[in-house]
Formats: C-alpha cells, structure tokens, sequence
C-alpha cells in the first residue's frame, strides 16, 4: 500500500551511493509529509546503508560507529550464511542420486525449506547418526559451520 512518502516514490534515490544524490534523498525526508522522522531515524539502525529520516549511513557511522559497525557485521554473517545454504543446496541437489534414502528424505527436506538450515547438522547427526565431518563433506562446508548449525539450532530451541 501506498504510503505517500518521497522515499517510496523514489526508493533508489534512498539508497543511491552518489555523493550527489544521497544528498537529496537527505533534503527529500527534511520535506516529507509524514510524521515519522524520527522512526525512520531509528529504523535507520537496522540498515547498513541507505537514507532513514534525513540520515545517510556515514551520517549514522560518523554518530555511533559502533553502532553501525555492529549492524555491517551482523549483515555480512547473515550473507555468508545465505551463501553457505546455496552451496548446501548445490551439493545436495549434486549428490541426490548418491544419497541413501533416509538421507534423501532429510535433504528434500532441508531443500524445501532453505530457512530451515541450521537445523541442518543437527537432524543429520541426531537422525542418521552421522559426524560433523561427514555432514560437512556432504553439504560442502567446514566442519566448524556444522558445529555452527548445531550450536545455533540448541540456542533456537532453548528460545522456543
Ligand atoms: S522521513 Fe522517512 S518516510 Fe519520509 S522520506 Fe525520509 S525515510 Fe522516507
């Protein structure tokens, strides 16, 4: 739904990487019409970059580096992590006619549900009964990420 917003209008500008440009996505929030300043400055922190509420990423790293630091880093884990699930899928999809058929059972499911890679390790070692090591040569990864996997599933689980 339309909210009337300049940003929405023009969502490149707000994300534009020209000095130029990024300068009038800034003067474009000090003219919306909405009352959300503010909230867009906070929702801001959530974003590596992009203009949130008349501030630009270097506003925000020049404000609170850390800040902003945390947020960069947090994005680079959640991109690798996406990377490791393509590779995952990739390997899977490649040894589907090696696998037998307990172990194809839990890679369509693991493929139906990329999300659900963490829980990855976890299921292939409590349900087949396999090693990290096998898990790992199997999904193409270290054997660090599967004990990654299976820390992140135990700390999902302790949340539920
Ligand atoms: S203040 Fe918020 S809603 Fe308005 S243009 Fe800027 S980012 Fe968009």
């Amino acid at each position: 739904m339309s909210d009337g917003s300049p940003c929405e209008r023009n969502p490149e500008l707000w994300f534009a990487s020209r000095g130029k440009d990024v300068e009038a996505a800034k003067a474009g929030c000090e003219e919306c019409p909405l009352s959300r300043y503010n909230a867009c400055r906070e929702e801001g922190w959530k974003h590596e970059f992009g203009v949130f509420g008349g501030l630009s990423h270097v506003d925000r790293q020049a404000i609170d580096p850390k800040r902003w630091n945390d947020i960069r880093l947090a994005n680079r884990r959640d991109s690798n992590a996406r990377d490791e699930m393509i590779r995952a899928s990739e390997n899977l999809a490649r040894l589907a006619g090696e696998l037998s058929e307990d172990q194809r059972g839990v890679a369509r499911g693991i493929l139906a549900t990329e999300r659900d890679r963490v829980t990855a390790g976890q299921r292939m070692m409590s349900e087949l009964g396999m090693n990290a090591s096998q898990v790992a040569s199997l999904f193409g990864v270290t054997r660090d990420s599967v004990y990654r996997w299976v820390t992140w599933e135990r700390r999902g689980a302790r949340a539920a």
